[in-house]
């Protein structure tokens, strides 16, 4: 039987589950992990882990220290060996062979730690924080098998092959199909489940990189695709979407049903329940998206499909830690085309990630996510032409189908300062403004 027929033939039951850093963040959460599964015995089913926990943080400021020399670096990582070891001894006995292979995957870091500092910072982040998924999955891994449920362990790295876009690495969509059908299917095609890991993949030199923080959802994406998959569900802390971050606001309320086009535009917009390039690999091909709560299994959730509604409440995304850039010319001209693609150029060359953009006679402003210090970079390279100004520290607030009582209740206390209406979504931005307080109303 070729590998084609392998996947046509398994398409009726393939299923992708994701488990994100909250599911497994201890040995509670892995047991329950663990229970999920159990009712899923048998059923050929991969399943795509991220880091436990906040273990991706922890393994970033590893990267940081070293890259600074600071001398913290080691305590850092005494520390992330110290949680997983505890981790590890709470579920299994001391001799079991899973220490080896945490002790493997650890290697890693040592070896990353006694070199220099390498001078290319993304790729050193790349070479050290996929540790972080591939000691979860090894554990999960592990574990599954102890309790009588028979599951392979696969290296993602091996799968998905990306370019070497460090840190936001893009997918090689052929290669990666060819490999899934090669490598992945017949581990499915046994039976029993396949743990892999979320966020990671591989250059064509075998240096690791990562898809971009969050990027779990979309690796099981990657794979629900490239292996036709029936379904692919994504196991959270929340019954499913909700018109709202839960940690933002009251009063928010699930979706049972989402369309397809309506969940890439909350995504998109920065509802961080999803990562935004999940939904598109499993529209291209009707894959049906469950978002389901890890805290009650048999929830209904939320079901993301083809199926269009045209009635949503008022949905809300929050993206915070925003800067807006007003850029003019220097010669007090116009913003012009030529400066205008000048500065398309720059912003791709720096890689800002522009969540909103407004053009006047002498000003050109954009909105984006304030990472790091490529704010400061990117005005510094177009200093010579532009004067830039700056204001930090802003909340984005996008409102898919709004009502004006919504819009009115979100600008309370703060100060407007860019605001856009297209057909049916309203995105604001937005600054604290202190000492300021609406008056009651009379
Ligand atoms: P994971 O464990 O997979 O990494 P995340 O923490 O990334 O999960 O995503 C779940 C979180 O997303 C929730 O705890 C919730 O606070 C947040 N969130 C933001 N917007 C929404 C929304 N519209 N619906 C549900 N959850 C949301
Ligand atoms: N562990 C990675 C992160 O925290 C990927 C993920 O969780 O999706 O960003
Ligand atoms: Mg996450």
């Amino acid at each position: 039987m070729s590998s084609g027929q392998v996947i046509q033939g398994m398409k009726q039951n393939l299923q992708v589950f994701k488990f994100g850093g909250a599911s497994l963040q201890d040995p509670d959460g892995i047991r329950n992990v663990g229970e999920i599964l159990s009712t899923y015995k048998d059923q050929p089913i991969l399943v795509v882990v991220s880091a436990m926990g906040k273990t991706t943080n922890k393994l970033e400021a590893i990267v940081a220290a070293h890259a600074a020399q600071n001398g913290k670096a080691l305590a850092l990582f005494e520390d992330f060996k110290r949680e997983h070891i505890e981790a590890c001894l709470a579920l299994f006995d001391a001799e079991d062979e899973v220490f080896v292979s945490l002790n493997d995957a650890l290697v890693e870091i040592d070896w990353a730690l006694e070199e220099e500092p390498h001078e290319d910072y993304d790729y050193a982040y790349d070479q050290v924080v996929p540790v972080g998924e591939m000691v979860s999955s090894i554990i999960l891994h592990a574990y599954l098998n102890k309790i009588g449920l028979p599951s392979q362990w696969l290296d993602a790295r091996d799968i998905i092959l990306t370019d070497n876009r460090y840190r936001e690495a893009w997918v090689q969509w052929e290669e990666t199909q060819e490999n899934a059908t090669r490598m992945a299917a017949p581990m499915l095609e046994k039976g029993g489940f396949v743990i892999t890991q979320g966020f990671i993949g591989s250059t064509t030199e075998n240096f690791s990189t990562t898809l971009g923080r969050e990027g779990s959802d979309y690796t099981a994406a990657i794979f629900s695709f490239c292996l036709d998959a029936e379904s692919m569900t994504i196991w959270k802390d929340v019954p499913g979407v909700l018109t709202g971050d839960p940690r933002l606001f009251e009063n928010v309320t699930k979706l049972d049903l989402l369309s397809y086009k309506e969940a890439i535009e909350m995504t998109y917009y920065g509802a961080k329940v999803i990562h935004p390039k999940t939904i598109k690999p499993l529209q291209n091909k009707s894959i049906p998206l469950q978002v389901k709560s890890f805290l009650d299994p048999t929830g209904t959730g939320t079901y993301i499909s083809d199926e269009v509604s045209d009635n949503y409440p008022p949905l809300v995304a929050v993206e915070k830690k925003q800067a807006l850039l007003h850029i003019s010319t220097r010669d007090f001209s116009f913003v012009a085309e030529h400066h205008m693609s000048h500065l398309f150029k720059m912003i791709a060359e720096y890689r800002l990630q522009v969540n909103m953009m407004q053009n006047t006679a002498i000003c050109f402003s954009i909105c984006v996510n304030d990472i790091d210090d490529k704010v400061e970079q990117f005005s510094a390279a177009i200093n010579d032409q532009f004067k830039v100004m700056i204001d930090r520290g802003l909340e984005l607030i996008t409102v898919r189908h709004y009502q004006e009582k919504i819009l009115d209740e979100l600008r309370a206390d703060k100060l407007v300062l860019l605001e856009e209406r297209i057909r049916e979504t309203v995105q604001l931005v937005l600054k604290d403004v202190p000492g300021m307080k609406r008056k009651a109303e009379a």
